[in-house]
This record gives C-alpha cells, structure tokens and sequence, in this order.
C-alpha cells in the first residue's frame, strides 16, 4: 500500500516477484508519479495574493458556510505540473493507436483545429443576431447539405450533441410521426441482440418496450424472425448498419421494406458510417432516420478532447417532425427557424434537443473534413479503413479465435473471441497486457454475441507499419494468453496503476476525497 512522504510523494512498493527497482519518489524515469490533488495542496496555503476582506455581516443567513469546503491550495507552476503530469498518464490518438472497437478513434486533421480557431467560428455567442453570423450559418448549412447528400436523405436536425443524443432525437420524431396518425399503440421497437447498448436504452428512454431480433450464426440480423414479430404493435426497428460484429447488414432494404409494409419505422444507428461513407447511402436502403458521429466517421475529436456531435438525418416521412432549431436559405440570407418562425411547415415537430443550434466547432472541423477530402477522398476513407480491419482480422485469424471470418471480409472492425485461452485466461488479461505494450486496449465484452469479444477497430488513418507494430504487440499477448503465462494475470506491471476493482468503483464510487483515506480514494 502506498505511503505519503513528507513532500506528498508516494513511494511504490514493488510487489513480489516484480523486477522495477523503488525510487524514493515513485517516480519511472520521466515517467512521473501524481498524487492527488488534495495531498498535494492545502487548505491553509493560496497560490494568490488577496488582500484581507474588510468584516461584513453576511446575508446569506441560515445558507452561509459554516466550515472552509477543503479546497486545494496551490501555486500557478504547482497547479500546472499537476494537470500535465495527469495529462500524461493519458493515452491518446496523438500517442499512438488506439485499437478502441465501434468507437473509430482515428486521427484528427491538424486544418480541421485551424479552421475551427478562426475567431468567426471560434468566437461567436449563440445569441448573437443572426445577421452578425452569416458565416456560421452557412457553415452549418452547407455541412447539412453534404451530409444530407453523402446518406441519400431528405434533411437533417444537427443540434444533437452526440451519438445517443442522435439516438433520441430520431426515436422522438417516430414516436412523434406515430402520434400524428393516431397510433400510440405502436409501443414496440425491435433492437438486434448486437445493438450497441444506446439502442435499447434510447428506446426504452423514449417510452417504448424493447425486444430482441436474434442473429443468425454469421453475426447478422434474422430477417426471417424480424419479420415473423411485425405487427400493429410495432413502432419500429433500430439496426446498426454495418453492425457491431463489423459486419454490412445485406438485408437492411429488404428489413425496411418489411418493416414499412407493416406499418413502421426504421431508425439505423450510423454510428460505423465511415466504413460505408460514398460508397453506400442509407437513404437508398429505406432508412427513416440515422445520427452521424461526426466525431466518428468525420474525425472530430471525442469526449475529453471536444464534445461530440450526432446530427440526425431523416426521410420525407420524418422530416416534418424533426427538431427546431434549423438553419434555412432564404434569398441570400441564412435564417434561424425557431418556434416563432416554424409556421406550420414544421408544425409536427417535436421540440428541441438542446437549448441552441448544436456544436459549431465541431461543424467546422466536420465541414473542413468533407471539404478536403472530396468525394473520391471521402470514398477512400471507407476503403482504406475497411482495408485496415481485414489486415488485422487476417493476420491474427490464426492466433485468436475470429467468429465470422468464414463469412466473409469484415467491414471496418474485426472480432475475435476467448475461445482457446488457456484455462483461467480471459479477455481481460489480453487487455491489460496491451497497456504494457504501450496500446489503449480494444474494445472488450462487446458486442454481448461473442463471447469475451475483443472488437478491433483501426481507422484508415494508420500505417501498414504501425498496423504491424500492432498486430505483432497483439500476437506476442495472445499467445502468452494461450499458454497460461502468470505474469500476464498480474498486468498491466509499467502502467502508473495495476489493475482496479471496476466493480466495487462502479458500484461504490468515492467521489469525495474528504475523510477518505487516501490510497482507497485514489486506487
Ligand atoms: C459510438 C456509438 C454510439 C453512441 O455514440 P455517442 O456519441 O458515444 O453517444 C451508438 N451506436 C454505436 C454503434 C456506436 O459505435
């Protein structure tokens, strides 16, 4: 267990049998060790110089603080080594590859941050009259015309601020549609037992029962089962085109078929867009709806480094339900629909997803994406990342069990299962020993119909070098995996943690350093 020194630095002690020697500062070389905060800094010390508050009677009454809130106290450089020394024990897509299945964690165009720094986009205010922001207007505008354009559809809501957040904006304008005709009894919508898990959850959020479609034995949709459970109690199905065993589902237009006949919507979660973007357009497919990770297939940055963004494209059908605001052309000027200004076009729509317009940096770097890459790069994007994943898949069919590779080449993800680790080897343990290869480990667990599924996703953004670096790092694991190695259950040994009870954090959280004790709140 560690032990606080009196600089605050936390010696590690080596474990048995493990060969790093201690330094006195639990430092690696410049690999630097971080306490928390808190152990750091303290309550009776500041990093500013204030002068002393004249007395004043509150008037907060009964609300004024009755104890000092523990807030760290430290200087400017203090503070700054603390976050970049944090920043440090982050991985990366600037470090490195990060493998991260379903999730597209690919490189993230250097034009794209220029061209969403420049003031005009960088500075503007939501509320700004909309004839000082002309230029963001049409930035938005003619991202929605290209994304309208690349899926086949009939329009766009972009102010979806991610994926899930798609999600629920197309499930709301079904559930919207149905209500117009009078049919609230449609109260079930079908999610495949693949989906990713915002599927079911989005549904269920929006008020409808979920049920599963099986998958057949090559990873895709039953179409026969789909089919034998439509009926007037259907609002619709969600089916992640191609899905999440990397796999294009060929049957989707003959789903959507079914699925209108009987009276229904098709909502496809396009999360996995960039295997298919110029090559495949859903609109053609009979898709009602579909949210677009911009942060996915249009390289926008993810969660820490930006928020994300999942417009949602619609068909006709749909497209008088879909959310306010949106951006028009009238004339020569860009207009802001709203509520005051919808008119009864867009009587049927069903609110708002969010208090303004959505992302705009992430519009401009999505927009500055598209634009550099054209259609024939666009196009590429799909092949090379398609390319990529079956590059992996074959390399490593004869080393980790790969379900689906009979059925054919994978889309832009490869999958691989459990099946023949040694006894007590598990998906885990090929996970950790990636952390001390140096790689953010692949997806694991997902999707639930593989078992101890390792979901590989590359990008089209990495080299054959680097791909190969990876594939030997992922090799070298899985074979120690297959032979029973005990280290490999002790890992990751390099990284600044071991390995952490998820469980007792997920379950227990200590969200409160405050009367913790330390090494339980940090570890
Ligand atoms: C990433 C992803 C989502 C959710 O997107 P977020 O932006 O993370 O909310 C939904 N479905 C699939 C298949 C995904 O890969």
């Amino acid at each position: 267990m560690s032990t606080i020194n009196q600089s605050g630095w936390r010696p590690t002690t080596p474990e048995k049998g493990e060969s790093a020697g201690e330094t006195f500062t639990g430092n690696r070389a410049l690999m630097l060790d971080e306490a928390l905060i808190f152990e750091i800094g303290s309550n009776e010390t500041t990093g500013v110089d204030f002068a002393e508050v004249p007395a004043a009677t509150s008037r907060l009454g009964k609300l004024a603080r009755t104890a000092p809130i523990n807030l760290p106290g430290l200087s400017e450089p203090e503070t700054v080594r603390h976050y970049t020394r944090l920043s440090r024990q982050n991985y990366a897509i600037d470090l490195g590859l990060f493998p991260l299945g379903s999730c597209t964690m690919k490189h993230n165009p250097r034009l794209n941050e220029r061209m969403a720094r420049l003031p005009g986009f960088a500075d503007v205010h939501p509320l700004q009259p909309v004839d000082t922001v002309q230029g963001a207007f049409e930035v938005i505008h003619q991202l929605a015309h290209w994304l309208v354009t690349l899926t086949g559809m009939h329009s766009v809501a972009m102010s979806p601020k991610a994926g899930a957040h798609g999600e629920l904006c197309g499930i709301l304008a079904i559930r919207a549609a149905l209500d117009a005709k009078g049919q609230q009894a449609r109260k079930v919508i079908l999610v495949p037992e693949s989906a990713h898990g915002t599927n079911p959850a989005t549904a269920a959020f929006a008020g409808f029962t979920v049920e599963d479609i099986p998958a057949t034995a090559e990873g895709r949709v039953n179409l026969d089962a789909l089919k034998a459970r439509l009926g007037p109690d259907i609002a619709g199905v969600m089916i992640t085109n191609p899905n999440t065993c990397g796999l294009f589902e060929p049957d989707l237009k003959a789903i959507s078929d079914a699925v209108h006949a009987a009276g229904g919507y098709v909502y496809c979660d396009g999360a996995n867009f960039n295997a298919i973007v110029g090559r495949v357009r859903p609109g053609d497919l009979g898709v009602d709806a579909m949210h677009i990770n911009l942060h996915k297939t249009f390289s926008t940055p993810h969660g820490g480094g930006g928020p994300g963004s999942g417009p949602v494209v619609f068909s006709e059908a749909l497209t008088p339900y879909a959310p306010l605001p949106f951006v028009e052309k009238q004339g020569d000027q860009f207009v802001l629909v709203e509520e005051e200004t919808a008119g009864e076009h867009h009587a049927g729509s069903f609110g708002r997803m969010v208090a303004f317009h959505g992302q705009m940096g992430m519009f401009t770097r999505a927009l500055t994406y598209i634009l550099s890459h054209g259609a024939d790069g666009l196009r590429q994007v799909a092949e090379d990342s398609v390319l990529n994943a079956n590059y992996v898949l074959r390399a490593m069919e004869d080393v980790l069990d790969a379900p689906f590779a009979k059925s054919g080449p994978c889309m832009h993800e490869a999958i691989f299962s459990d099946k023949g680790l040694a006894e007590g080897f598990s998906t885990l343990d090929i996970a950790k020993g990636l952390i001390d290869e140096g790689y953010h480990p692949m997806t694991v667990y997902f999707p639930l119909v593989v078992h101890g599924a390792m979901l590989v996703e590359p990008t089209e953004t990495e080299s054959k070098a680097t791909l190969d670096q990876f594939i030997g790092a992922f090799c070298s694991v899985a074979a120690r995996a297959k032979n029973g190695e005990p280290a490999l259950k002790s890992a990751p040994h390099f990284a600044p943690r071991r390995r952490l009870d998820e469980t007792l954090a997920a379950r227990k959280p200590i969200l409160a350093y405050k009367d913790t004790p330390k090494a339980q709140a940090a570890e």
